[in-house]
């Protein structure tokens, strides 16, 4: 009788166990953990006042690792639609963004000698924050973006934007209208994609014999080194290495030929990547060393990853006792900004407003709103000067420089500033 029902447990479990994941670009099972940050609802679901008091879904934030390609991914649990198609992320409101893409246009225009003639492409082109400073060069200019409040944004701009996901559909119907892209941009949209081939075959087929792809992504080697855990999100489904971006974009018949790192989203690389029968770019010394630079850390294999996910734990415990000793001695602490990274750092260090009163935002389109998961209200960014915190917690900490200039008559009348990661530090 006990040895039936034993039969009985193990082969309903078996039944109900749902299949093992597998790798959204090499289909091996995922079967390793890369950290696991428990369950989070979606970054970007703001909670408006008059659904405060209603339900709200979480999913797990378990990030895994390929044991065969090395992709660092998340399941995907909601559709890209639900995500983008009413997007809450305006990149012209960070102003040190929008110089960034100011920069990158006017040495990509003069490296690549585009003009009149060429067609710059982007994928992802959100509000036309990049694009804006093609067409002031004279350059004509293409973006696609899904989500269409963002689009029209791009459009009253005088911006040529397509509404719509790009993938090899999208890019055959530009190809057949003879539109080939000279420079195709994709500045943090790869992780973003859940099906990773159609993407990168996509980019194949739409970029010209001798055009050039740059594709801006989070580096993994920095996001592991920087403790930078809260990037991890559900909208943000794969996090790659210098390597394992090399090994997509060979497979889609794309040749990487320089690289540079970058400063933006706590450290990002730039790949240059071009047709690898057609292109005839030298390979750069840079991508040789990157790719050195990976190997010496061992990113080709498995266990190098190991390690990151008990930091992750160390850091959440330190955020908590500064928290905790701040209110324990009666002072205020406010939180500014209201981006993604700071939902999953809240909700996995299960920070309500008992610990952070609240946080300000400059988009309006937040103002007013609640943070996902934790509730905690969002509001203009005069309420610091109204409510006069005693430490002001940093949230989008990659952009500190830029808010620290900004909220400096708060620091003269006494405010301090405060991030939490790599691990909490008072400014
Ligand atoms: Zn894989």
């Amino acid at each position: 009788m006990h040895v039936e029902l034993r039969d009985q447990t193990e082969s309903q479990s078996a039944e109900e166990a749902p299949a093992s994941p597998r790798c959204r670009f090499c289909a091996a099972p995922l079967r390793h953990t890369f950290v696991d940050l428990g369950m989070s609802p979606l970054c970007e679901s703001y909670v408006p006042p008059e659904r405060q008091g209603a339900a709200e879904p979480f999913y797990p934030l378990h990030a895994r690792i390929c044991e065969l390609c090395l992709l660092v991914q998340l399941d995907e649990f909601v559709s890209p639609e639900a995500i983008f198609t009413e997007y809450a992320y305006f990149s012209s409101y960070s102003d040190s963004w929008v110089a960034h893409a100011r920069d990158y246009v006017e040495s990509a225009i003069e490296r690549f000698g585009l003009d009149a003639e060429s067609l710059v492409m982007e994928l992802a082109s959100n509000d036309g924050y990049l694009l804006q400073h093609v067409v002031e060069r004279g350059v004509p200019a293409l973006g696609v973006e899904p989500a269409a409040n963002v689009a029209a944004v791009a459009q009253e701009r005088g911006i040529e934007t397509v509404i719509g996901f790009f993938g090899r559909e999208l890019a055959d119907r530009l190809a057949a209208e003879g539109r080939h892209a000279d420079l195709l941009v994709a500045n943090n949209v790869l992780a973003h994609v859940p099906d990773l081939n159609d993407f990168v075959g996509g980019m194949q087929r739409v970029l010209g014999p001798q055009g050039v792809v740059t594709i801006e992504f989070p580096h993994l080697e920095r996001l592991i080194a920087g403790n930078q855990f809260d990037t991890i999100y559900h909208e943000h489904f794969s996090y790659f290495s210098f390597l394992t971006a090399q090994t997509v974009l060979r497979a889609h018949g794309l040749e990487v030929f320089d690289v540079e790192e970058l400063p933006t989203h706590g450290g990002s690389l730039r790949v240059y990547a071009q047709q690898e029968s057609t292109g005839r770019r030298p390979v750069s010394g840079r991508v040789v060393e990157v790719a050195a630079q990976e190997r010496a850390l061992e990113f080709d294999r498995i266990d190098g990853y190991a390690g990151f996910a008990p930091r992750v734990m160390e850091t959440k415990w330190k955020l908590l006792e500064f928290l905790i000793e701040c209110r324990r001695d009666g002072k205020r602490v406010a939180g500014y900004g209201a981006p993604g990274k700071g939902n999953t750092l809240l909700n996995y260090c299960g920070i309500r407003t008992d610990l952070l009163e609240f946080t300000v935002d400059r988009n309006p389109y937040k103002q007013g709103q609640f943070l996902p998961g934790t509730h905690i209200p969002i509001h203009d960014p005069g309420e610091l000067e109204r409510a006069r915190p005693d430490f002001i917690l940093i949230l989008p900490w990659n952009l500190k420089e830029e808010i620290v200039s900004q909220l400096a008559h708060l620091r003269q009348s006494g405010a301090r500033f405060v991030v939490p990661i790599p691990e909490v530090e008072v400014l």
